[in-house]
């Protein structure tokens, strides 16, 4: 069986799932830049956001492997899953670390779409990708945590009820290890008033992504997940899960773009003949099927060691690397197969051009990528 048929039902059930919203539906929301409520809702209330969410606490305890594949046929039928692809990997930290009553307490309401956890602060402005320089702090005061600072390209805030939120417990000159002395934190957003101020950011694509200030933000002391000063290694610990699965979504991505202009390109025809027998046409996109084939190997290859508990680090960042690559070759070869209506809406290129661009940039540059491999995989020395 290739690759590219694991997981069939899976794959079939999504399909059918996502034919009830075809190019219309998205290409609407774009351009009103609005949030696809009515699929992430029906996705919720379906069980397929709680994919990776164990049978014990009402989910349906699949595999990485198997939550790719949603993610995947979810950009392929032409979505965006980057909607609500975070319900499924943020609850890992609550789920890996939280204690037994946090996990009774909001796992199955999550999983049950009552509590919508989509939101993840990490990201601030002065620190960028360099997550130890956060200058949010949670100071303890009695039953509580006083949250004050900011977040920068917080998603889905809008339509979340949590945010999995990182925070300074511990100043980076006070910390024994710069990667010590963080903390995470499930903030309730609906209790939180003007306490959390959002302000959207004007994006080139459609993600509903925030600016956040935390004013005196009171959390009280039992939303802190797993010990006081260790949140980075338990964000660092859901890392893997998520390259894999955004990995799965430029995949996704790829085929979308690669099928769209094989269709156009051979019934175009331009000085007598259909545009796709030239091979300015054809090489591109068979360049960019063979990237995505090569780069869906690595993607299932890190899904693989996930699954069996083993260490993946180095094949969740190549899979994210080789996969964001190969969308992007996609996606060029699919605006030059277009020609002028590759930049025409109703195309929906053009959408997809600028939602793919992203998977090269986030969560993690590639750049950072090549610098966790050159580093940790090659053993050269550390760049910065
Ligand atoms: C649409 C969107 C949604 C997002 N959603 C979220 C979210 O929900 N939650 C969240 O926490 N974050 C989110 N992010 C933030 C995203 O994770 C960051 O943008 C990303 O990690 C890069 O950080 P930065 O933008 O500060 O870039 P910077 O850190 O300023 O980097 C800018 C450039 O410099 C390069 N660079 C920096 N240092 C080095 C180095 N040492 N070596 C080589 N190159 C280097 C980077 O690779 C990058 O190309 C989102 C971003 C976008 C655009």
């Amino acid at each position: 069986m290739s690759e590219q048929e694991r997981c069939p039902e899976i794959r079939n059930e999504i399909r059918k799932f996502c034919s009830q919203y075809g190019d219309e539906y998205w290409r609407k929301l774009d351009k009103e830049n609005r949030y696809p409520e009515q699929f992430v809702e029906e996705l919720t209330h379906a069980g397929w956001l709680a994919a990776l969410i164990p049978e014990q606490y009402g989910g349906s305890g699949l595999t990485v492997t198997e939550a790719s594949v949603i993610l995947e046929e979810i950009n392929r039928s032409g979505g965006n899953a980057a909607a609500c692809h975070a319900q499924m990997y943020i609850m890992g930290a609550l789920l890996r670390h939280g204690s037994a009553e946090q996990k009774q307490r909001y796992l199955p309401r999550i999983a049950s779409g009552e509590i919508r956890l989509q939101a993840f602060g990490v990201t601030e402005p002065d620190a960028g990708s360099d997550t130890t320089h956060i200058r949010t702090t949670a100071k303890r005061d009695g039953d509580y945590y006083i949250v004050n600072g900011g977040k920068i390209f917080t998603s889905r805030v809008q339509h979340s009820d949590m945010l999995l939120l990182l925070a300074r417990t511990t100043p980076y000159d006070q910390s024994p290890k710069r990667t010590l002395g963080m903390s995470i934190f499930l903030v309730d957003l609906r209790e939180a008033g003007d306490a959390v101020e959002v302000r959207p950011i004007d994006a080139m694509i459609n993600h509903e992504t925030n600016q956040l200030f935390f004013h005196e933000l009171k959390v009280p002391v039992e939303n802190l997940i797993g010990e006081e000063g260790s949140g980075f290694y338990y964000i660092l610990d859901g890392m893997n899960a998520e390259r894999i699965l955004v990995a799965s979504e430029a995949i996704g991505d790829a085929r979308w773009f690669i099928k769209r202009a094989v269709q156009y390109g051979n019934e175009r025809e331009i000085f007598g003949r259909p545009i796709t027998k030239n091979q300015g046409i054809q090489f591109p996109l068979a360049q960019a099927y063979a990237q995505t084939e090569a780069a869906d190997l690595m993607r299932f290859r890190a899904a693989d060691l996930f699954d069996a508990g083993a260490a993946c680090g180095a094949e969740a960042n190549m899979a994210k690397l080789l996969c964001s690559q190969a969308s992007w070759a996609a996606a060029n070869a699919a605006i030059d197969t277009h020609g002028g209506y590759g930049f025409a809406a109703e195309y929906d290129v053009e959408r997809k051009f600028r939602e793919s661009r992203l998977f090269s940039i986030a969560p993690i540059s590639n750049n950072m990528v090549l610098n966790f491999i050159a580093e940790h995989v090659l053993g050269m020395p550390r760049s910065y």
